[in-house]
């Protein structure tokens, strides 16, 4: 990772840019509570879009679920929530900042080195009450992951799929954990939306198909534009695994803060299935109709995080480049996941480019995210749609008026071409679907 990209510099192209803003800002702000504004929303919808194709849509073996958040409060006593999903808390005795044991380099408060505490569990669920009455018997909690909801959905899903294992259930949505420590923008929040799949396969097979899911996940990430050497897998060691795991391997990204998790996949074998089994005194093992055998399905979970992929594809795409003495920061998103896919600019707002350059965007509209933007100088409204990552610009002159020609520009070459508004949106369209990019013969003797 280049040092130029650091957390604060993304921080403020989020703001400058309307990405993401601080949760109730004028309010002094909500720790940890972050909002997406205008192009952050598609951003962080066009990642979600693109899992669940990758995930659901393009596959025959995986089905889609959407789970409430509050959840039966037996639910987290069978998955073992209640009793382990905490972390390790310490108080500083002089200033009295909390922090994570597990996370601090040595015994001692990382803000004013006082002396700190034994370390006690701390629960990270946040409970809350149903119905009008504040009782023990109406306490629920904010599920902590998406994962439980397809557990306890597994044999509706199975009966009414029609489908038979290996089978995949994915969710994505909200979540919540009240981290002792959250921080570094986005990276770790109390507030979250997850993207979760469960694979349901026969035990036996259950190592392959981690491998297979921890190199299809991997795949993904790359394929979107992520650049490989700031990707790598890591092996969970054994005493870090959790209460249901028995293998566990970490897609970790070099963020500004350092390598960090970026997507956990976990062999949570039959743990699950088995607890709410128990529990709810429901069987929930699976018949196979082809063998007549009957088990307790394992489960490979791939579980990534929205927010954080929105955070490592935008400081992946980050640049900042030096273009005739100026530096130009750039998002060189994938298009593919930009907010905006076109953006029309008018060289100047004048009466007379107007109608021709309203029409134009009028077109490509139905066909492409698509921007008008006919405000400022033209210098300025590029700067911007590079700044969002916005692929392509087409610009409309005085000259269109008279050829029915339009300039289009390449936001990461800065090549230019001249073509014909009828063949508009054809090359947009190839361009932005990868389609000889750079290559073809229209843009071969194109100039920056
Ligand atoms: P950590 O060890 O960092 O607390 P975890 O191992 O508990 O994380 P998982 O339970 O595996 O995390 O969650 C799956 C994914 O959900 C993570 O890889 C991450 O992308 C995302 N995630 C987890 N906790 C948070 C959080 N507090 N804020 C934002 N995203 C999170």
């Amino acid at each position: 990772m280049p040092e130029s990209v650091t957390m604060d510099k993304i921080v403020s192209l989020c703001k400058r840019r309307g990405f993401i803003f601080q949760s109730s800002e004028i309010y002094g702000g909500l720790a940890s509570c972050w909002d997406y504004g205008p192009v952050g929303v598609e951003l962080k919808r066009n990642v979600k879009n693109a899992w669940w194709r990758s995930i659901v849509e393009s596959r025959g073996d995986v089905v889609g679920l959407d789970c409430s958040i509050m959840m039966h409060p037996m639910v987290w006593k069978a998955s073992g929530h209640l009793e382990g999903f905490s972390d390790p808390l310490v108080e500083c005795k002089a200033c009295h900042m909390r922090w994570r044991a597990d996370q601090l380099e040595k015994a001692a408060c990382p803000s004013c080195e006082g002396e700190i505490t034994e370390p006690r569990n701390f629960n990270l669920m946040f409970k809350t009450f149903m119905g009008p009455i504040e009782e023990d018997a109406a306490v629920v909690f904010l599920r902590p992951e998406t994962a439980q909801g397809i557990f306890v959905n597994f044999e509706n899903v199975v009966t009414t799929s029609r489908k038979r294992l290996p089978l995949g259930i994915a969710q994505m949505g909200k979540t919540f954990r009240n981290e002792i420590t959250p921080g570094n923008f986005t990276f770790r929040t109390r507030e979250f939306e997850q993207m979760e799949l469960e694979f349901f396969v026969k035990p036996g097979t259950d190592e392959e198909w981690y491998q297979y899911w921890a190199k299809e996940r991997l795949d993904w990430y790359v394929g979107l534009g992520i650049r490989e050497e700031n990707l790598r897998l890591r092996d969970h060691e054994k005493d870090e695994l959790a209460h249901y795991a028995k293998a566990c391997v970490d897609i970790e990204y070099l963020f500004p803060i350092g390598w960090s998790e970026l997507e956990g996949i976990a062999n949570r074998t039959d743990f699950d299935l088995s607890q709410h089994s128990k529990w709810s005194g429901k069987d929930l093992s699976y018949l196979d109709p082809q063998t007549s055998e009957r088990y307790v399905p394992y489960v490979i979970e791939p579980s990534a995080g929205a927010d954080r992929s929105v955070l490592a594809f935008l400081v992946d795409a980050y640049r900042e480049e030096e273009v005739e003495g100026a530096t130009r920061v750039v998002l060189k998103l994938h298009p593919s996941l930009a907010p905006v896919k076109v953006a029309v600019l008018p060289l100047s707002r004048n009466e007379k480019l107007t109608p021709l350059a309203r029409d134009v965007y009028e077109r490509l509209r139905c066909s492409f995210v698509t921007e008008y933007d006919d405000t400022q100088s033209i210098g300025r409204r590029y700067r911007r749609q590079d700044e969002i990552g916005t692929p392509l610009c087409v610009t409309i002159d005085f000259e269109s008026l008279e050829d029915n020609q339009v300039t289009i520009r390449d936001r990461d070459t800065l090549a230019q071409i001249r073509l014909p508004i009828a063949e508009l949106e054809g090359t947009l369209s190839a361009k932005l679907s990868g389609e000889g990019f750079g290559t073809d013969s229209l843009w071969a003797g194109a100039r920056a």
